[in-house]
């Protein structure tokens, strides 16, 4: 990964942004900026240098990993109050101080402009930004995608692994832990989040939570997961059929999401308006009569975040951009039925999309 320029790219943001320096407060761009891991820190990007801000437990760990990524930062350790106090000296002739409005708290706006009185005594101003680091984050590095490719590489190996599992009746809380198991047997640091696995009727709801409901011949189940790898995300679903599906609606409804889900792939290419991306989804669900049960965004970004921009969503305002790392998961529920969602992560080329996502789409077990 090239974290070292990423500052470098930040700053000439800061023009559009109105901002002569950006304190970055949201942990993950301070990840971004930085390569440090820990849970706590500031980064203040100033025109023409960096100052990383953090407490005692991570004095080591934050010299260490600065050192690693090659970025040319000053670091200063100590408590919150001391923080304070270095960044009212570090912003000192500063004009116009951006924050992460996005997250900064409210106690902390308020700190900040109780504290910094050298920005105040030189007539500086704390100015509100939205988005900076993430419009870099759009864009995935070679580094960046080939974690996310190992991630989403685990979560196949597993799925292969246990899929076999859905035909031998376990509970859905059974089936998610095998699956968890295998990736983190497999190298994974961590599942990518909350892995779901929604049997029968419990498949309607998207976000259902994987229960001690024994999946049943007949079950239709969707099963949506994602492995961690150095900070990176992964995000696949597929749904698999524990024999006929017992609804013969959800027959229709397995071949009608399959048909969306590839009019969105299609639609995915660099320079494309995010939303047309969903609408070629949902003209798809609509015209196979299935529109009105598509009751969800078609994707998102992943990255750092399992959920980040773009958003490709009705009205959304994003473009996708070459190198991009998106999802396209249309989904059809038909309450008290099942549900069925397929969705692959994918990188966004000029010419199209590649899936990192390999796993069949066959719903055998
Ligand atoms: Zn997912
Ligand atoms: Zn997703």
């Amino acid at each position: 990964m090239d974290v070292a320029s990423r500052c470098k790219r930040l700053r000439e943001l800061f023009d559009e942004a109105g901002c002569d320096a950006l304190l970055v407060t949201s942990i993950d761009n301070v990840r971004y900026l930085t390569g440090f891991t820990g849970s706590t820190a500031m980064v203040l990007v100033t025109g023409a240098g960096a100052l990383f801000l953090s407490d005692g437990r991570y004095a080591e760990q934050a010299r260490e990993q600065l050192a690693e990524a090659g970025v040319d930062a000053e670091i200063q350790i100590g408590r919150a109050q001391e923080q304070l106090e270095l960044l009212d000296r570090a912003t000192r002739g500063i004009r116009r101080l951006g924050l992460e409005a996005a997250s900064v708290t409210w106690s902390l706006e308020r700190r900040l402009s109780e504290r910094l009185g050298q920005l105040a005594s030189t007539g500086g101003e704390i100015v509100p930004t939205e988005g900076l680091v993430e419009r870099l984050r759009l864009v995935k590095d070679a580094g960046e995608l080939a974690r996310i490719e190992l991630a989403a590489d685990l979560a196949d190996v597993a799925l292969a692994q246990v899929r076999q599992r859905v035909a031998e009746s376990p509970t859905e809380a059974e089936l998610a832990l095998e699956l968890d198991v295998e990736m983190r047997r497999r190298g994974a640091d961590d599942v990518s989040f909350e892995t779901i696995v929604a049997s029968g009727p419990n498949g309607a709801r998207p976000h259902a939570r994987p229960s001690s409901r024994r999946i049943e011949e007949g079950d239709v189940v969707v099963i949506d997961f994602g492995a961690l790898v150095d900070g990176y995300h992964s995000d696949m679903t597929r749904t698999l059929c524990a024999g006929t599906p017992a609804d013969p609606r959800l027959v229709d409804l397995l071949d009608a999401v399959l048909a969306a889900q590839r009019a969105g792939v299609r639609a995915t290419r660099a320079g494309v308006p995010a939303a047309d991306v969903d609408a070629a989804c949902r003209r798809s669900l609509e015209e196979a009569g299935f529109g009105s049960l598509f009751a969800h965004g078609t994707g998102h970004g992943v990255g750092l975040q399992i959920h980040e921009a773009p958003a490709l969503a009705p009205g959304s305002a994003d473009i996708l951009v070459e190198g991009a790392v998106v999802t396209v998961e249309p989904g059809a529920y038909l309450p008290g039925a099942g549900g069925v969602r397929i969705e692959d992560t994918l990188v966004v080329t000029a010419n199209g999309a590649r899936a990192l996502t390999k796993s069949t789409k066959d719903t055998t077990p």
